[in-house]
């Protein structure tokens, strides 16, 4: 095969980014955009050894999955690389995914896993309550906003995507209109000029409020009684500010914050905890699955309020919180000061006393405080980044010997791991439960409980 070239082949798989995969005389490809059942014409694109890439040129005959994408821009925009798979087989296709992960890299037996059906959404459109719109211009001058194509720092114009609010577009309508009257200009990543880099939109979606901060490469945003005016149009709207951001950065947020209306946060609930986000805020995108996905935690740890549970990872606190109103006391750990900083003042704005927050690495704390204050645990929850526990942490909580271990991965790979260690350690795996809160995408959460044998 030559590079261009181009042949067809039935997609009989699909990997972790969601590429299609197929396989022409035991050689693998991986086709984007392709769907699982699909017989394609693909074409040629980069070889390697044993497999190689190349892209869709055509679906000779389609998939019984396949849809039509919602989103105009699915295919350029990258951020959805599942939206021509029906949502029934994307949720089929990440619970695989998970299983093969726990079989392959933890070496259990299929018997030994019990997976309870994953928690789909009722509704996988328009699920996330924060946007983050870069602005820019089109080779006429008019001003652009949208989405960045996948790697790349292209804008692919689109004012409504179909993951975020209804209200984005009128947002983002009303700052645009606002930047012609004033004769604002977007900000050129190359040449560092010009002033509105990014608008942040957020909405709490059991409160109904809505913030917008617009992140600027100055210190002033002229006329901005008129911004704020045409923004508290829009019902709802309850903080509006600007963040300055003067970096050469991809790092989208600035240090500082100005305040233009508004009390600087907006609220909301996740179960009956109440949070107060602000722009800089940690905060789960997916409010309604998180507390789906928390909920199971909660109901794994089955707390009778005498326990004594560690949430590592914990961030803004959000299990913590959960846990604390079941538990005798709680603590947290978390690297981020900030976030730490959040979880104790959502406590205090909850009343929650039982919960107190450590900042550092897990992997420092839990050892340290056992060593030296003899802490205990009944119950251990996890919730860590992608690459999974430390070991060191791993080898604490066997050593502390909870009853139950409840760990909440957004990585199976790293979970399989982890699990498999915390086996050979003494622990059983009662229960895997996946939850999808990235509908679209190929992303998938993972809840399980594990109990300790001896
Ligand atoms: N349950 C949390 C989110 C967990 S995401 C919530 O609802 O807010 C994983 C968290 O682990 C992140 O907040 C990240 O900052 C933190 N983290 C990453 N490495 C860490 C480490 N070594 N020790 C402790 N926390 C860590």
């Amino acid at each position: 095969m030559q590079k261009n070239q181009e042949f067809t082949v039935t997609i009989e798989d699909m990997n972790e980014d969601g590429a299609g995969v197929g396989r022409l005389e035991g050689y693998i490809w991986f086709i984007k955009d392709t769907v699982i059942g699909d017989v394609v014409r693909a074409k040629a694109m980069k070889m390697k050894k044993t497999y190689g890439f190349a892209c869709l040129v055509e679906v000779l005959s389609p998939s019984s999955f396949r849809v039509k994408p919602p989103c105009p821009v699915a295919r350029q925009c990258g951020g959805c690389q599942l939206q021509a798979m029906s949502y029934e087989e994307q949720l089929r296709f990440k619970e695989r995914k998970v299983l093969n992960n726990l079989l392959r890299i933890g070496r259990f037996s299929e018997e030994e896993i019990h997976m309870l059906p994953i928690m789909g959404m009722d509704h996988p459109w328009r699920y996330r309550n924060k946007a983050q719109f870069p602005f820019g211009e089109d080779k006429e001058g008019r001003i652009i906003t949208g989405f960045y194509a996948g790697r790349t720092h292209a804008i692919i114009e689109n004012e409504d995507c179909l993951l975020g609010v209804e209200e984005n577009r009128k947002i983002l309508e009303i700052i645009k209109a606002y930047m012609v009257s004033e004769g604002i200009r977007p900000y050129n990543e190359q040449t560092h000029k010009g002033l509105l880099r990014h608008a942040l939109i957020r909405k709490g979606f059991r409160t109904g409020e809505l913030m917008v901060c617009l992140v600027i490469n100055g210190k002033k945003l002229p006329g901005s009684d008129k911004l704020v005016r045409m923004l508290c149009e829009i019902e709802g709207m309850r903080s509006i500010s600007y963040s300055i951001n003067q970096e050469k950065t991809n790092v989208i947020m600035g240090k500082e914050t100005v305040n233009l209306y508004g009390p600087g946060y907006i609220t909301d609930y996740i179960g009956n905890v109440k949070y107060q986000i602000s722009p800089l805020s940690f905060y789960q995108v997916n409010p309604v699955q998180t507390e789906k996905l928390y909920g199971t935690a909660l109901e794994y740890a089955e707390l009778t309020g005498d326990e004594t549970v560690w949430d590592l990872y914990c961030g803004i606190g959000t299990i913590s919180l959960f846990l604390a109103q079941k538990a005798k006391k709680v603590y947290g750990v978390e690297i981020v000061p900030q976030a730490i900083e959040d979880a104790r003042r959502n406590a205090a704005l909850n009343g929650i006393k039982n919960a107190e927050f450590f900042v550092g690495k897990a992997e420092e704390v839990l050892p340290r405080e056992y060593e030296s204050n003899h802490i205990y645990a009944d119950v251990i929850v996890v919730d860590p980044p992608r690459k999974g526990c430390d070991k060191v942490c791993l080898d604490t909580i066997l050593e502390m010997s909870p009853k139950k271990v409840v760990y909440v991965s957004c990585d199976s790979a790293t979970l399989a791991r982890d699990l498999r260690y915390l086996a050979d350690g003494g622990y059983r795996v009662e229960k895997v439960r996946c939850c999808d809160m990235f509908g679209g995408t190929v992303h998938v959460e993972t809840v399980c409980l594990l109990t300790r044998i001896k």
